[in-house]
């Protein structure tokens, strides 16, 4: 066992502390013998948006597979599943037997935007496969001109879908859903490739679909958007493909709250040993460090196609964290290629040599071996050395995969291997880039905590392109503010504080944060609520450590 549970663990795991005793009784789906089972269902309310938080692996797919008719379930009965009118009965009482039965009775449309977009354009047998044809041979409402102006399609309206960036291949999924005449919407994770002002756009269009009757669910990672987007929600726990388990409904605040704490206060469960906050304040004296290198960068030009950048010129120090901020297309990752000497500025303007370790923001394995094999290849002085096993390997869980092939590795494993590699390779400066893509919003924090502790320990500079706008705050010592016109024209700003990066880039996007105060993660106000109003009016907006 592992000495936490009072009884030894029947999964082996140090993750459960306590488990509901009844669960045997309440197992909904089960893929086969020995396989992944959930159990309980999340239950949607008409007019209401659900939200559903959990780690990767966890049955939030599995879930909404089940709500939206796509998988009967088997209530544990794999070799021997039951028939529908058997699924009815044991869900009577709840409201889950009114859904299911208009869901049998073609009475409940439901249509959802799938989690893994990238293989949308293959699904598509049409022979006109322009983003156009596809969501108007869909669209049944009155809300196609909003769609798309909200989620900025009109510049690829013609283009075929196999041409699409992941971002937005995303925007037109979700656009895709949203102009069809449905019961049930739902979203499995909207927000992956989008910038902060597209996630801030595509909350704002999903809960425009809501009516009285009518239900909307969402999985999201960024829970800056889940707090936004959602009216309630339901925390999955459990442990990673082996099982899942659905809490009771709790409101927006809560329900996010149980799930960082790892603690349901009203079954007197805990599901996670630590809490996950962001309060600095406590472990501050590990993040103070003596700042004792100055490095400087001047100002740029560089151009690529039609694209332009100006870049002011700016400077840093050792123990420092810098986010760059900025909507897609304004140059982020342009900006890190120029400082890596990956891209030459225009003219005959020179960074200064320094030694640089990048983690780019797409990742495609081409390396045959395993990730220990990749890990002794690239970065064995880090790998072998138990400061970095202790502070990066281990916290980052790679040792669940180890010893697999790296091309079989999913898209969150693939961005931890992709991490450690970055930091396992001595410099002075860590380039990363987009961290918290495919992640679930577990190891975003863990990642985050690992990141910022590896750089203020060996006293080294990271700048860090970042969307999820709660990492982007925990790590951030200062801000680079980008704008402009994305793919056309646009500028960095020198790095500055980030109590005035935030307030410039958050003025922008027209929102307003404030902290939450028992873990002190930031949340959106809600548009021209009180707060809102009164801390626009202060020019306040909200970001402060
Ligand atoms: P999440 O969406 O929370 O990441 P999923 O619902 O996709 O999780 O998956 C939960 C678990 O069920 C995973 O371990 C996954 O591998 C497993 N699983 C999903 N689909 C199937 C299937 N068709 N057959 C067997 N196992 C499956
Ligand atoms: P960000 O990382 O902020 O999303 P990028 O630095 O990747 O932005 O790109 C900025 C703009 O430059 C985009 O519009 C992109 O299409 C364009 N761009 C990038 N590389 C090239 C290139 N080699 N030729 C032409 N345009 C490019
Ligand atoms: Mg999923
Ligand atoms: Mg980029």
């Amino acid at each position: 066992g592992c000495g936490i549970c009072p009884k030894r663990c029947p999964f082996g795991a140090i993750t459960i502390i306590n488990l509901p005793t009844n669960l045997e009784s309440q197992i909904t789906h089960r893929y086969a013998a020995n396989s992944f089972k959930l159990h309980r269902l999340p239950m949607p309310r008409p007019g209401n948006v659900l939200g559903l938080v959990g780690t990767n692996g966890i049955g939030k797919s599995t879930a909404l597979k089940i709500l939206s008719g796509k998988l009967k379930p088997n209530l544990g009965r794999f070799d021997n599943p039951p028939d529908w009118e058997d699924v009815i009965k044991y869900f009577r009482g709840s409201e889950l037997q009114n859904y299911f039965t208009k869901l049998l009775e073609d009475d409940l449309k439901a249509v959802v935007k799938p989690q893994y977009v990238d293989q949308i354009p293959k699904a598509i047998r049409t022979p006109d496969k322009s983003v156009k044809a596809l969501i108007e041979s869909r669209c049944a409402m009155k809300n196609l001109d909003e769609v798309l102006d909200t989620l900025e399609l009109r510049h690829i309206y013609d283009r075929d879908v196999t041409l699409l960036s992941g971002g937005e291949l995303q925007r037109f999924a979700i656009g895709t859903v949203c102009v069809q005449k449905a019961d049930v919407y739902m979203f499995d994770e909207p927000s992956s490739y989008l910038d902060v002002k597209q996630r801030l756009s595509a909350a704002r269009i999903i809960r425009s679909l809501l009516r009285p009757d009518d239900y909307v669910i969402v999985v999201e990672h960024d829970l800056s958007v889940l707090d936004y987007l959602s009216d309630f929600i339901c925390v999955l726990y459990g442990q990673p493909a082996v099982y899942g388990v659905v809490t009771l409904p709790y409101s927006v605040r809560e329900g996010i709250n149980i799930f960082l704490d790892g603690h349901i206060p009203t079954e007197n469960l805990r599901f996670r040993e630590e809490s996950l906050t962001f309060r600095i304040a406590e472990g501050t004296e590990e993040f103070i460090a003596e700042k004792s290198r100055a490095f400087r960068y001047p100002a740029m030009q560089k151009t690529l196609g039609n694209f332009k950048l100006s870049i002011e010129s700016g400077s840093f120090s050792d123990s420092e964290i810098i986010v760059m901020m900025g909507e897609n297309g304004t140059g982020k990752t342009t900006f890190c290629r120029l400082l890596a000497g990956a891209l030459k500025p225009d003219g005959t303007q020179k960074v200064p040599e320094m030694k640089i370790s990048m983690k780019p923001q797409t990742i495609t394995p081409k390396f045959e071996g395993t990730v220990r094999q990749l890990f002794f290849k690239k970065i064995k002085a880090a790998f072998l050395s138990p400061q970095f096993q202790t502070d990066v390997v281990k916290p980052l869980k790679l040792d669940d995969f180890i010893d697999q092939e790296v091309k079989n590795l999913s898209g969150g494993e693939l961005q931890r291997v992709a991490i450690v590699l970055a930091l396992g390779i001595p410099a002075d400066i860590y380039l990363i880039d987009e961290p918290s893509a495919y992640l679930d919003s577990e190891q975003r924090i863990v990642a985050s905590r690992v990141i910022k502790r590896f750089i203020m320990h060996a006293k080294k500079t990271a700048f860090i392109v970042e969307h999820d706008f709660i990492m982007a705050t925990y790590l951030a010592d200062r801000v680079i503010v980008f704008d402009g016109q994305p793919g056309l024209d646009a500028h960095a700003n020198k790095p500055e504080s980030l109590l005035t990066g935030c307030n410039t880039f958050l003025k922008n996007l027209d929102v307003s944060f404030r902290r939450d105060p028992t873990n002190y993660r930031p949340r959106i106000n809600k548009l021209n609520s009180q707060l809102d109003q009164e801390q626009k009016l202060n020019g306040n907006y909200g970001v402060h450590k």
